[in-house]
């Protein structure tokens, strides 16, 4: 490791040890920032890269709700608000068991970034809870979200800090946060985006990330005069950001053979595709089904607690958690003969993983890049809640597709070496951080 990005790493490490996510999201991007720093002084003196790894604010808050039962459950939730420099707080809220602080700093971390990258005018910040809506009912969730809400509405604003969904927040939940905070509030404002289409939500919402990924991906394969056409695609996650990336994919050409949840994969060598597609959705989204039932009713091939990167692929896919593809991992994907690693989810791989990546010189598009059309989306319906005039599908498509390529071309314009091999984590960390640096600069000492 260069030895300044190790100095700098002691001092993150010494000040909240136990936070490997956010120690790893930090370490990565410093990897990128400390050289291009060292040229650019101006950053180095103003101490833009120390300021950007501490959060302007963190709210941490008791959520008790009651179950269907009448006990009293305790959840605990959070805000992080990581950075305003360029506009007002924005991501997402995620509900899982596994959430916690290290994890949620890591996510606002990468959003400062990754929201920089859209063009569009929003800081970073991220939240959530370890409330698990999985097993609970309709009314459990409501009441969970209510009692969540109950505290946050008092941090955020349309103008000051507006969530999203993402792990466990889909429709429904950002339907529930909303009703509430409309009732404390007595406002209709565009407070969180992912709304449902009847009051203020976008057309394309659900399938930006999804999309947007896939997009990224066929900008980066053009660059090798490659096309999604013929290739096979391994997904992993079957929520809302594997559905949409499998379904342009196939509508690209491509055939996505593997998709999973927490408990295992499916290999389906036919295509997930058509009316199987529209299967696992309902399974997923309606049914709150396994996907081994997927497995079960096509007769396909199921595979317990493993991870769909085994499977020979062109592309590979990850759309489910962060550390998702290890460095064996990475190593077994190359050595099948995969192309391109596009994610769709937040840092699905390990350092070791995007380490293997680059030396494989093969096309890796880190989340931050790859996955920002779901944000850059979410900063769409926020355009449309302020003009209060919605935009119709085809509009919002387009202007997604447009973004995707102009966070390629900022990846190129900074990630591009001299033998012509495009990093794209270094393009999309520079990319990211100059903007903000800039405002930061003109904005003093804050
Ligand atoms: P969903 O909750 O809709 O789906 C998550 C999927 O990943 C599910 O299939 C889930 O399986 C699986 N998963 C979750 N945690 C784990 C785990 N620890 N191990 C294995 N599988 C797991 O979430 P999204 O699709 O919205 O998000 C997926 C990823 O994309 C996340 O990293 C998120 O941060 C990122 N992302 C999402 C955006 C969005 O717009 N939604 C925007 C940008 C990034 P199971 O059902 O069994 O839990």
């Amino acid at each position: 490791m260069d030895p300044r990005v190790k100095q700098f790493m002691t001092v993150i490490k010494a000040k909240d040890p136990g936070e490997s996510e956010f120690h790893q999201a930090v370490q990565e991007v410093a990897e990128s920032l400390i050289p291009f720093i060292e040229e650019n002084p101006k950053y180095r003196h103003a101490k833009i890269l120390e300021r950007i790894a501490e959060p302007e604010r963190v709210i941490i808050f008791r959520v008790p709700w009651l179950d269907d039962k009448n006990e009293i459950q305790i959840n605990r939730g959070f805000r992080i608000e990581m950075n305003s420099a360029i506009g007002p707080y924005k991501g997402g809220l995620r509900f899982h068991p596994t959430v916690n602080l290290a994890i949620l700093k890591f996510l606002a971390f990468e959003q400062t970034f990754k929201n920089s990258l859209t063009t569009l005018p929003m800081g970073g910040a991220k939240g959530g809870s370890d409330f698990d809506p999985k097993g609970k009912s309709d009314n459990e969730v409501m009441k969970f979200c209510q009692s969540f809400m109950t505290e946050l509405f008092r941090h955020i604003g349309p103008d000051t800090d507006i969530p999203a969904g993402d792990i466990g927040v889909g429709g429904r939940e950002i339907g529930f946060l909303f009703g509430q905070y409309k009732r404390l509030r007595n406002e209709f404002t565009g407070v969180l985006t992912g709304k449902g289409i009847e009051y203020g939500g976008s057309l394309m919402r659900p399938e930006a990330t999804g999309y947007g990924a896939t997009y990224f991906a066929q900008e980066m394969l053009a660059t090798r005069k490659e096309t999604m056409k013929g290739k096979t695609v391994c997904i992993s996650g079957s929520g809302n950001v594997a559905q949409y990336a499998a379904e342009k994919i196939s509508e690209l050409g491509g055939k996505v053979i593997t998709m999973s949840d927490s408990n295992g994969f499916v290999y389906d060598p036919h295509g997930i595709n058509g009316e199987r597609l529209e299967y696992l959705k309902n399974l997923k989204n309606v049914q709150r089904g396994r996907i081994k039932e997927y497995a079960d009713k096509y007769g396909v091939e199921y595979f317990e607690d493993q991870r769909p990167w085994i499977i020979k692929c062109d592309i590979a896919m990850p759309n489910a958690t962060q550390n998702e593809i290890n460095g064996d991992e990475a190593r077994t994907l190359v050595r099948n003969g995969c192309i391109c690693v596009t994610e769709g989810a937040n840092m699905p791989s390990t350092l070791e993983a995007v380490e293997v990546f680059l030396n494989a010189g093969i096309l890796y598009g880190p989340g931050k890049a790859a996955n920002a059309g779901g944000v850059a989306t979410s900063g769409l319906e926020m355009s449309q809640n302020s003009m209060r005039l919605p935009w119709t599908r085809k509009e919002v498509d387009d202007r997604l597709l447009l973004i995707m390529k102009e966070i390629h071309a900022t990846c190129v314009k900074y990630g591009k070496k001299p033998d012509g091999f495009i990093n794209y984590v270094d393009g999309a960390n520079i990319g990211g951080f100059v903007k903000i640096a800039n405002a930061m600069l003109a904005q003093g000492i804050v």
